[in-house]
């Protein structure tokens, strides 16, 4: 399969690994968004986290706090971000499930996303639309 992360995984291509165990590995973003910022990858690979199973996804979310407290006591940073994005909708490039640990640093620049103003029946309408599908 033509993946990147199962490349970097095998060793094909490089990467610069802080942590490795027998199902995961944690490797710095090559273009990082903050100093510090992590990759979390299953070895096993899947599309995202609908694909991911379920032992993997509780191996991937006991590691994300981890290195989250790694990085921030190694770079004293002030916080982190975890994010996963699912779909090229929401910005996935790199179709193997990943996890993004974003160090944040007081006054780092960073802005969050807007939000939109909506009203109470339009919340309920569109929470009943999500729970017909849950
Ligand atoms: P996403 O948009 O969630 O698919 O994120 C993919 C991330 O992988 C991006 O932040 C890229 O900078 C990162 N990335 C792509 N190729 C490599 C690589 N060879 N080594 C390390 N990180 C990479
Ligand atoms: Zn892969």
């Amino acid at each position: 399969m033509d993946c990147i992360f199962c490349k970097i995984i095998s060793g094909e291509i490089p990467s610069t690994r802080v942590y490795e165990d027998d199902r995961a590995v944690a490797f710095m973003d090559i273009k990082p968004i903050t100093t510090g910022h992590l990759l979390i990858v299953p070895k096993k690979h899947s599309r995202d986290l609908i694909d991911a199973d379920d032992a993997t996804l509780a191996h991937l979310m006991s590691l994300a706090p981890r290195m989250g407290a790694a990085v921030m006591a190694a770079l004293d940073a002030d916080g982190f971000n975890m994010g996963v994005n699912t779909g090229a909708a929401a910005g996935q490039i790199v179709m193997h499930t990943h996890v993004h640990i974003i160090p944040r640093y007081s006054g780092d620049g960073l802005v969050h996303w807007g939000h939109q103003e909506v009203t109470r029946e339009q919340l309920a309408a569109t929470a009943e639309k999500i729970r017909g599908a849950i």
